[in-house]
């Protein structure tokens, strides 16, 4: 993980361990084995996040 801290808390002055990982973009977009791979392992794609973010998170109702 990139990050060890919840990036969201962290903006907002907080220090939260960062327990999940967020897909920014779903992997289960990708069209082909080998980009679900792709989106799932790129640093760039990934969030850390804090349990309570995450779940803020998918409910707003975007992607996993
Ligand atoms: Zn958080
Ligand atoms: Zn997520």
């Amino acid at each position: 993980m990139k990050h060890p801290l919840c990036e969201r808390c962290e903006k907002a002055g907080k220090v939260v361990p960062a327990i999940d990982c967020h897909h920014i973009i779903s992997f289960m977009t990708g069209k082909t084995p080998l980009d679900k791979k792709a989106l799932a392992f790129d640093p760039n794609n990934l969030e850390s996040l804090c349990k309570e973010c995450h779940q803020k998170e998918h409910n707003k109702g975007t992607s996993f």
